[in-house]
């Protein structure tokens, strides 16, 4: 296991800019998850955890976190998969030296492969964990489960790394030969001009070499579609647009790198009755002529399921609102209200006898002014 090929980064699922506290916290939660005593009795989680305390014995370390950024920045890892295809290829750089490196132990490794990258004029092949992608994922959640706050139950689509070929896109013993699309530099360029672009070569998928035989049971791609369920709680109150991010939940990474995330965007359904607005809730109900006219008594509905007897008084205008206090979202230990406003209905047509009393109303009026 070569140290130097490790991204301790997507080991710990946090970001290159993370500080020490995010990176402790992060450190916390794996070392928890994947501790010997939870896990009695599982290779993988044992191998994780060590691979975590290794991470975290770099990135906790100021000294040690500095040399190995400048060892990321002179792109001697095969970090990212396919998104390293896309960042300029660097062999070395001026005012970098050996000594710079001194007391991080097992980083020797790095220069070998430094070198060797600038001998071959390619980028070796990725072979360290490769942290999985990360997945945007629209949920809609309908009216009442966003004002109330609970769960919905969403299915995700996610690749997950081929468990037959454990990601290499081969055929269990087959032979690997260089890729003959993109001469095994695993990425070719796009562009014209001045200006190109390297992307991961899509025969190979950024691993130089092809193999003799693909993998059947994932057509030579390394990876596999798995639908999963998940069940996502709903905070009390959620808008339109808000996001959750579920830590580990995305694209598993591959040769024991950390899982993405899962990104939710929630898009809150509209109700045929009720409108939202922050954590007030507005309706409008409709009321005849003469209740306006005449003063009446309606029922109206609130989220909650109960059901106001709202007093509307003799002479209500069209557009006159209501307020139902403390029958909206209850957010931040305060409670929304309800709004009632009120929509006098028109007759589109009317009995004769109808007709009549109205003729008889505008005659009234009419001697009245
Ligand atoms: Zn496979
Ligand atoms: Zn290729």
């Amino acid at each position: 296991m070569t140290k130097a090929d490790k991204d301790y980064y997507a080991i710990l699922g946090v970001d290159e800019k993370a500080d020490d506290a995010a990176i402790k916290k992060a450190y916390r939660g794996l070392a928890k998850q994947y501790h010997p005593d939870a896990n009695p009795g599982n290779p993988r989680a044992a191998e994780r955890f060590k691979e975590v305390g290794e991470a975290n014995g770099v990135l906790s370390d100021p000294q040690k976190r500095k040399k190995y950024d400048q060892m990321r920045k002179l792109g001697a890892f095969g970090f990212g998969g396919p998104r390293a295809g896309s960042r300029p290829e660097t062999t070395a750089q001026p005012g970098f030296s050996f000594e710079d490196l001194g007391g991080l132990g097992g980083f020797s490794e790095i220069f070998s492969s430094i070198f060797d990258r600038g001998r071959k004029g390619q980028p070796s092949r990725p072979s360290g964990p490769l942290r999985g992608d990360h997945v945007e994922l629209p949920v809609e959640v309908p009216f009442m489960t966003a004002a109330k706050g609970g769960k919905v139950s969403v299915s995700v689509s996610i690749n997950e790394e081929c468990a037959t070929c454990l990601g290499s896109g081969g055929a269990p013993g087959t032979t690997w030969k260089n890729c003959a699309e993109c001469k095994g530099s695993g990425s070719v360029s796009f562009g014209q001009g001045g200006f190109a672009v390297n992307r991961p070569c899509p025969a190979c998928m950024g691993r130089s070499e092809r193999p003799a035989k693909e993998c059947g049971a994932c057509g030579g791609s390394g990876k596999v579609h798995q639908k999963r369920k998940i069940q996502v709680s709903v905070p009390v109150g959620v808008q339109s647009g808000a996001k959750v991010r579920l830590t580990g939940q995305g694209e598993r990474g591959r040769k024991g790198g950390a899982p993405g995330d899962l990104i939710i965007t929630f898009k809150v359904e509209p109700h045929r009755f009720f409108e939202r607005e922050g954590a007030d809730i507005h309706v409008t109900v409709p009321v005849n002529l003469a209740q306006a006219t005449l003063g009446s008594r309606i029922r109206v509905g609130t989220i909650w399921g109960k059901r106001v007897v709202l007093r509307v008084p003799a002479g209500t205008q069209p557009g006159t609102r209501f307020r139902i206090a403390g029958q909206g979202i209850s957010r931040d230990g305060k409670t929304g209200d309800q709004y009632v406003e009120i929509k006098v209905e028109i007759p589109e047509s009317l009995t004769e006898e109808q007709e009549a009393r109205i003729r008889e109303f505008a005659t009234a009026a009419e001697m009245k002014w």
